[in-house]
């Protein structure tokens, strides 16, 4: 399988190329030349999601040097349940595909930990660093797969006061070879501010950079896996093909739904959620790509106004037809939390309630018309600042979570400017 810049100006690199690249040369995203197409009554709805994995990406990982090791590094990435719960009894099409039940509390675990998985493979003799920019769980997620590997080194830039104090913690509180830096910005600094340390030939030479972004394709193959075993199962139990509603930010997740679809997955209509920000939904009605400064809101690690995967989407061939974007602004996210809590007991963090925001808002035919997948992006304890006072109760922390607690933190603090970044790698940040 060769892969293709979406910019054009790159063809045929192999996927250990693309993985080890992040984002292509031209500054493109890369992409399979060749959309493989399964039959989904090839696949076994029991089979474990790791066994699951490997059999459906094994067509993108063909002729690749890490062909061999797909199965070792499914096993490896796919080690927690991925339940589809009924939040309501009331209401038996609405189901939430629980991903929070990683080291890390968020879907996110998925990607770094398949990604870190295939960098021990790909690294070679000296450690790749990895560059994450982060709204706030990609940092987290990306820090506890890193942790501990000789294979690679993480700098993980995240924005000053714009995450929860929870995602803070951790963000900072990984092993020698992770650092956190605070920049002095929004989320989209440090989004800009990594693209330029990738574009900066010498620096990124000498550091061997590459990325833990949702540009690196890596992070978004395991994700197309669970979302497509996710529908297998539903399809099973159901007898029908659900609809998946998928809140969004940066569209990883958005377009690793639709790629799964496209490769065969039972998926039927797919709704994307979005917060208040507002670019994805008004190209969704008509009035072009308007990339725009993020606005914060209380789904933050949605707080995107130019989403990097939206060329993805367009070089997979979707319009605004192929789907339905829902925009939840902070009051509806805020009663949506309240009222199910009262309804049924279930607790949203504020990101999976745009998405069952999203299934209120469907018209009553069409919620009855098939089971509908809501995907909960990220465990209510790590937005525990916003979800408690709603609720009026104290949450519990998943295992894995409370174990974060106890953790020492550090970081590091930079201006959103290449040469403190550039100042800070080339001084060496991490303890010998
Ligand atoms: C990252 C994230 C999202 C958005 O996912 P994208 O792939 O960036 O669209 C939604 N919810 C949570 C909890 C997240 O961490």
């Amino acid at each position: 399988m060769n892969f293709f810049s979406t910019r054009g100006g790159i063809r045929g690199h192999l996927l250990s190329e693309a993985l080890r690249l992040g984002a292509a040369p031209d500054g493109g995203l890369f992409m399979p030349e060749a959309l493989p197409r399964h039959d989904a009554a090839g696949f076994d709805p029991e089979s474990p999601l790791a066994t699951f994995a490997a059999q459906w990406l094994r067509p993108l990982f063909a002729e690749d040097s890490l062909a061999p090791e797909l199965d070792r590094i499914c096993a490896e990435a796919f080690t927690f349940p991925v339940p589809i719960v009924m939040p309501d009894e009331t209401r038996p099409r609405l189901h939430a595909l629980e991903l929070f039940h990683g080291p890390t509390g968020a879907f996110k675990d998925f990607g770094a930990r398949f990604l870190m998985s295939c960098f021990d493979r790909l690294a070679g003799a000296e450690p790749l660093t990895v560059l994450a920019a982060t709204s706030g769980d990609t940092g987290g997620a990306v820090g506890a797969a890193a942790e501990g590997r000789a294979s690679v080194r993480a700098v993980i830039l995240f924005p000053k006061g714009r995450v929860s104090p929870f995602q803070e913690r951790q963000l900072t509180c990984w092993g020698d070879n992770v650092v956190a830096i605070e920049v002095d910005g929004d989320f989209d600094d440090c989004q800009r501010l990594a693209k330029a340390a990738f574009a900066d030939s010498a620096l990124s030479g000498r550091h061997r950079l590459t990325s833990a972004n949702s540009i690196n394709l890596g992070r978004l193959l395991p994700q197309a896996a669970y979302v497509a075993h996710a529908a297998v199962r539903l399809a099973a139990s159901s007898g029908a093909t659900p609809g998946f509603i998928v809140p969004s930010g940066n569209l990883g997740h958005g377009f690793a739904t639709l790629l799964a679809r496209a490769m065969g997955a039972p998926i039927g209509p797919v709704v994307l959620a979005t917060n208040a920000n507002a670019t994805l939904g008004d190209w969704s009605r008509g009035q072009g790509y308007e990339p725009r400064p993020s606005v914060a809101t209380l789904a933050n690690a949605m707080d995107v106004g130019d989403p990097s995967n939206f060329e993805r989407l367009l070089a997979l061939g979707v319009t605004p037809d192929d789907l339905v974007v829902e925009q939840v602004d902070d009051r509806c996210i805020a009663d949506r939390i309240v009222q199910d809590y009262a309804r049924s007991g279930y607790v949203w963090c504020p990101h999976s309630a745009t998405a069952a925001e999203a299934f209120e808002r469907l018209l009553p035919s069409a919620r009855d018309e098939r089971p509908c997948l809501a995907a909960a992006t990220a465990h209510p304890f790590k937005f525990a600042d916003v979800v408690e006072p709603l609720i009026g109760r104290r949450l519990e922390p998943s295992p894995p979570l409370a174990g974060i607690e106890g953790r020492p933190v550090r970081k590091r603090a930079i201006a959103p400017a290449l040469h403190a970044l550039r100042e800070l790698l080339d001084a060496g940040p991490f303890p010998a």
